[in-house]
């Protein structure tokens, strides 16, 4: 099948990290047993596309399927005995969704660009410059990843590394691939119940002030104080120059932190339903997970045997914990791994929810793309697209246009002045 991997296990460059990093927040005690997320190899998270059948194991479940699934795409309900795909018709299902796409030009943002969720590096990248980021998919590039970014991804799985081993499983379906998701989840949560201090790359989703889009992020590191019973959040970001970067720069990081803190509360509050994530996720809650799945909840004494089962228990645990206290954005020189400064963040529900209403208008075809304004020109300079970007050229020609008015009320005042003086 599709999603065939081999197993690769505690093998990260032929050797297991187990180190727990020394440093503010730490345990001082190390845990008793190495703590670990695991991925499927293929990264296949972010490559998930619409899955234009979707399987439920019975009718009633189907039927909520049916009222739920997008309002985008027409929804046909197909006997099990008709449809020839033999991928599904193989399922043991009671019945068989079939979700026929919308013509493209019909699509919103959303749904030709980002089928099912968006994470929240898009809406970062967003608050960045809206346009910049529409181009990055519809104008085709070759991603080229510079030396300062290699650095930086060096510096951020080193971390990772230091608080965690990685193990590699197989997965064979998307219900599969969320659970590894949920497991890692599982495995902060549970570390901090059993005495562990820091948790590193902690994968994170909801769907944010009701607003129907799903999100995903992956938290760079949180630490729990065992005596206060509280959670802070920090996000790191590597600086290839001593300095912290420009406001613009650090608002975006802000945002960042903020719709962590959101996504995760949401989840300690128990915002998040399984339901909402099966819907936007197109997934079947009753799908056995495949064997090294089950191999892997067994090896952490987890009995769930699918999705319905793992969310509930994992659900039930985060609520045990409390929300994030506290935010921050830690500099880091990236030569020599030196902080330059851990800067607080404030969280402010209003001014995330502006934002993000903001931001998702573009998304569901409510606005149409913007660019960056005048003052914020300088991002101009150092983008990739400058030379094709139709907002930067309409900018450009209103500025000439509105210089050319006013040199001419200048030259008319003028002419005014110098005739009353004659
Ligand atoms: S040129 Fe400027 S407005 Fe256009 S995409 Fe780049 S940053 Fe945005």
């Amino acid at each position: 099948m599709k999603f065939m991997i081999c197993v690769v296990v505690n093998c990260i460059q032929g050797r297991t990290i187990f180190k727990m990093e020394a440093g503010a927040g730490d345990s001082e005690s190390a845990p008793a047993e190495p703590a670990e997320n695991i991925y499927d190899s293929q990264d296949l998270w972010s490559d998930e596309d619409d899955a234009l059948l979707v399987a439920s194991s019975d009718t009633h479940a189907c039927e909520e399927i049916l009222s739920k699934a997008s309002k985008a795409a027409e929804i046909t309900k197909v006997p099990d005995s008709e449809h020839d795909d033999p991928q599904t018709s193989s399922r043991d299902s009671g019945c068989t969704v079939q979700v026929k796409r919308l013509p493209w030009a019909e699509r919103n943002p959303l749904q030709k660009f980002r089928p099912g969720y968006l994470w929240v590096s898009d809406l970062t990248r967003q608050h960045w410059c809206e346009q910049m980021m529409l181009y990055t998919f519809t104008v085709p590039t070759i991603p080229v990843e510079s030396p300062v970014m290699t650095a930086g991804s060096n510096l951020h799985l080193a971390r990772e590394l230091a608080v965690h081993s990685v193990v590699q499983v197989k997965v064979t379906s998307s219900e599969d691939i969320w659970a590894t998701k949920v497991i890692n989840l599982f495995m902060t949560i549970q570390g901090f119940l059993n005495g562990i201090n820091v948790a590193r790359e902690i994968p994170i989703f909801g769907a944010p002030f009701d607003k129907d889009v799903f999100i995903v992020g992956l938290i760079d590191e949180l630490r729990f104080d065992p005596d206060s019973y509280t959670i802070d959040l920090l996000e790191l970001k590597t600086r290839s120059v001593r300095s912290c970067p420009k406001i613009a720069q650090q608002n975006q990081n802000k945002l960042q932190v903020m719709l962590y803190k959101k996504l995760f509360d949401d989840l300690v509050k128990g915002r998040v339903s399984k339901e909402t994530v099966a819907k936007h996720l197109r997934l079947d809650l009753e799908k056995p997970f495949g064997e090294d799945i089950m191999g892997h909840l067994d090896s952490k004494f987890l009995t769930a045997k699918n999705l319905n089962e793992l969310l509930d228990f994992v659900f039930i645990r985060i609520q045990s914990l409390t929300c994030i206290s506290q935010l921050s954005i830690e500099y880091v020189l990236q030569d020599t791994n030196e902080s330059l400064s851990q800067n607080p963040v404030e969280y402010d529900d209003n001014e995330l929810k502006a934002t993000f209403e903001h931001l998702l208008q573009f998304w569901q075809g409510q606005r149409e793309v913007e660019g960056v304004e005048i003052e914020d020109s300088w991002k101009c300079q150092r983008c990739d697209f400058a030379d094709v970007c139709e907002w930067r050229e309409r900018k450009a020609q209103e500025h000439s246009h509105k210089n050319t008015a006013k040199a001419k009320l200048r030259k008319k005042m003028q002419v005014s002045v110098e005739n009353n003086l004659l």
